[in-house]
């Protein structure tokens, strides 16, 4: 059966813990489940890319996470804050960079590294997956997203968000097997299957976000929202909406919709924000690539050599091997000048080095007819 869901928004233009507070302490308080009040330990899921200050927005803010942290540790629950970044970046210093380990300073919680932490193997939706054992590990999960525009999924917020629960450079491996953007987003929706049960709550930290070339080379806007749902799907469909984005933008999002039995037009929003629209520049990363599997495979092929799109790393390069490191199919190599070069015939286009660059120095090069097609 169809059914709806609901979807909680809050208008907040700045970082203010109280207002903050207010706002997740009347979400949780509405969540009538016996496992929510009865389980002792929480794990906490924000989006921890990598080690970026949080006026950058690609990482979920710290005071969003604070106002979580405390709202359980009042309840008396053990709270874990933990994920794993993208690529080989060292996670202590994500946690300093993200204003996280400050928390752990600050509050009785544990951090936990993702990227080390045990994991099981789940059979979902013809996957099997790797999956952070401190998702079972946890009675209460709260998915804590970053919203933003995405280089290959368009959009991510709380479904996206969950690829942090597979550890370390499996992130990566996935990448290499799936490296078009369907078969990525089906490793998503699988994994989304496989943990949506045990997601208590999500939380898209919108107050400030990204749009361009998301999700780390973008703008920083102030977007001044913080939005809330017990269902991913259902928050995923209204955060993009509000973006400018159409269903079929995001590839995962109607799949998970239908998985959920959840019907857009009964999905519901605080009445101040029925047919919300932000300004948000998401020409660069909207996927307007459907039409491309239409085509007889001649066309096709001939239609490839005019429209294509790859890395390129440009002169702000400070050689730090972050994406030679990262690249699922060491597609990188460093060249004798010293500084990194991507093999076009290698890259399967997952655009993890632009994702994982630490100072945004890979642009994304498009062809003519790609940058008219793409927009
Ligand atoms: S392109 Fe970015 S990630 Fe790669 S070496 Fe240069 S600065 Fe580091
Ligand atoms: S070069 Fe970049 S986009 Fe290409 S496969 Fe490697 S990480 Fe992915």
């Amino acid at each position: 059966m169809k059914m709806g869901a609901s979807v909680q928004i809050r208008a907040i233009s700045e970082y203010k813990l109280q207002e903050i507070e207010n706002a997740v302490s009347r979400w949780f308080d509405g969540i009538k489940s016996n496992r929510f009040r009865r389980s002792k330990r929480v794990l906490i899921k924000p989006n921890m890319l990598g080690a970026y200050l949080p006026s950058r927005a690609i990482t979920t803010h710290p005071v969003v996470v604070e106002a979580v942290i405390r709202y359980f540790l009042s309840k008396n629950k053990e709270v874990w804050l933990g994920d794993s970044p993208g690529g080989s970046v060292s996670v202590s210093k994500v946690w300093e960079l993200c204003g996280f380990q400050e928390l752990a300073d600050k509050y009785p919680i544990k951090l936990v590294n993702l990227s080390t932490h045990p994991y099981r193997t789940v059979e979902s939706n013809g996957h099997s997956l790797k999956i952070s054992n401190a998702l079972y590990e946890c009675g209460i999960v709260i998915n804590v997203a970053k919203y933003k525009t995405h280089s290959l999924m368009a959009f991510t917020g709380a479904l996206k968000n969950l690829y942090g629960l597979v550890p370390g450079m499996v992130k990566s491996e996935y990448h290499r097997l799936h490296p078009d953007t369907h078969g990525f987003a089906d490793l998503l929706l699988a994994l989304y299957l496989a943990a949506r049960k045990k997601i208590s709550y999500n939380i898209i930290d919108g107050i400030t976000g990204m749009d361009g070339a998301g999700p780390s080379a973008g703008k920083v806007q102030n977007f001044g929202l913080l939005m809330g749902s017990q269902s991913v799907s259902a928050l995923d469909y209204v955060a993009s909406k509000m973006m400018g984005f159409k269903i079929k933008d995001v590839p995962y999002l109607q799949p998970a919709l239908i998985k959920d039995g959840i019907l857009p037009s009964q999905i519901t929003v605080p009445r101040s924000f029925y047919n919300y629209r932000l300004d948000a520049d998401i020409a660069l990363v909207k996927l307007r690539k459907e039409g491309l599997k239409y085509l007889p495979p001649i066309l096709s092929k001939a239609f490839q050599k005019i429209y294509y799109y790859f890395p390129l790393i440009s002169d702000r390069c400070i050689k730090c091997g972050v994406c030679v490191r990262s690249c699922p199919v060491e597609a990188i190599a460093w060249q004798e000048n010293g500084y990194p070069l991507v093999m076009r015939d290698e890259c399967i286009k997952c655009m993890c080095c632009h994702e994982l660059c630490p100072i945004q120095a890979i642009d994304i090069y498009k062809s003519f007819v790609a940058r008219r097609f793409m927009r």
